[in-house]
């Protein structure tokens, strides 16, 4: 039997999408997480973490996948950056999901050109590019309110709705903010450890002020980091597409998320939700150009069954972050501190999500099909194309993002462009 899906009525002349039941869409993504292999997941009991899902949905069969997932709630800081584009800078649940999936896009990609595969894509010869079939849409989900915009809100109104009132204990946790216990605010309200970045740092400023709608960097109490939140970076995402700047290179339109399922109902908020992800750009002059938009996905909340990894104060984050994949051959790794679990320098091994390894996939597509595509002209030697210059190709995608730092991303947080210059060796 399939639950009868909630149907989203887009505010465009687009026909409205299905989108999945969110205790359905948080079921499949459990089962999915119970179904792979232990390595990097949390001691139960004793650590906690959040997961995130990207599943798809077929609206003809109604069938439901995850086709990627991931974990974490740790990132590096500035001194750690990598110029190899070999360490993952963030390994927040919500971006490892999100690398995985361009992981499952380059593999669909490759299928679309081999007639003995199904893809979700198709070639079009005329358009030079990769078209998703229309019966496809993808829906996120995730255990915690994303860290930043989305995690601040005030409790009671956001309770109001509530049936069940939770123990006193657990009332108590409500106050704590999310990333770090030792901030102070009002009772009312949740409120995330991220923090607001100031274009004029020689004043000194309050970093924790819980201003809404703002650009954050991720929390923690470590050295510095210049990783945007994950709300901010599911903003992003809304406006330009999960896909990111090179994919899109490839394809005729951007791949939007039509839904969000927020699972801790006790921790999350729907309306702090839709703020962070796309009513704050609401207010502003930015209108992106088509095929770009501001999406409008659904967000609803799961009240099924909890994760049971869920954040515990009592427990303690686990150290690694997992990223699992559906290809054709599942890819499942784990990162600690930003580099795959278990690799030395002796016996090597990366992250396949890291930027070169990402790079590494576009390159093969580039250099199977650049005679089909309209990227690059004539005879190029892609060995000394660097990582920074094969992104800035996908003019359209860099436009739309620098109208948007311009109208309202103004203090989105720059890394040394040194470390965007990697090649593939
Ligand atoms: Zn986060």
């Amino acid at each position: 039997m399939v639950n009868i899906d909630k149907v989203k009525k887009k505010s465009t002349s687009m026909s409205p999408i299905a989108v999945p039941d969110a205790d359905r869409l948080a079921k499949i993504c459990y089962q999915t997480f119970e179904s792979i292999s232990k390595t990097g997941k949390p001691i139960l009991g004793k650590e906690w973490t959040v997961l995130s899902c990207i599943a798809k949905y077929e609206h003809h069969t109604k069938d439901l996948e995850v086709v990627s997932l991931g974990t974490g709630t740790r990132c590096i800081g500035r001194s750690l950056l990598s110029n190899q584009g070999d360490k993952l800078n963030d390994s927040h649940a919500e971006v490892m999901c999100r690398r995985g999936f361009l992981l499952y896009l380059y593999d669909e990609i490759s299928k679309a050109m081999d007639p003995e595969e199904n893809s979700i894509f198709s070639f079009n010869e005329s358009k030079k590019k990769f078209e998703i079939s229309s019966d496809i849409s993808f829906h996120f989900m995730t255990t915690f309110a994303p860290c930043g915009d989305a995690s601040i809100f005030d409790i009671e109104s956001s309770r109001s709705e509530e049936v069940i009132e939770p123990s006193e204990s657990k009332r108590s946790k409500l106050h704590e903010p999310r990333d770090e216990k030792s901030i102070d605010n009002t009772k009312t309200t949740n409120f995330t450890g991220a923090k607001l970045i100031y274009k004029n740092t020689e004043v000194p400023q309050d970093l924790m002020a819980q201003s809404i709608g703002d650009v954050r960097t991720k929390p923690g109490r470590g050295e510095p980091t210049l990783s945007i939140s994950c709300s901010d970076k599911l903003a992003k995402w809304n406006v330009l597409g999960l896909q990111g700047a090179l994919i899109y290179s490839l394809l005729d339109k951007p791949i939007y998320y039509s839904s969000i399922t927020l699972c801790d109902h006790q921790h999350c908020d729907i309306e702090a939700a839709k703020r962070a992800i796309w009513k704050r750009f609401t207010n502003t002059k930015f209108s992106p150009e088509k095929p770009f938009t501001v999406n409008q996905p659904l967000i609803q909340m799961s009240r099924g069954k909890k994760f049971k990894y869920e954040r515990n104060m009592d427990r303690d984050p686990a150290p690694g972050s997992i990223v699992w994949s559906k290809l054709k051959k599942c890819v499942h790794q784990v990162s600690v501190n930003g580099k795959l679990q278990g690799a030395t320098k002796k016996s090597g091994g990366r992250l396949k999500i890291s930027k070169i390894e990402l790079f590494r996939c576009y390159f093969e597509i580039l250099k199977k099909f650049n005679d089909k595509l309209n990227i690059f002209e004539g005879d190029v030697d892609f060995t000394s194309l660097r990582y920074c210059d094969a992104k800035s190709q996908s003019t359209e995608y860099q436009q739309v993002w620098k109208n948007l730092k311009r109208d309202y991303f103004k203090v989105w947080a720059t890394k040394p462009s040194e470390i965007n210059m990697f090649i593939i060796s």
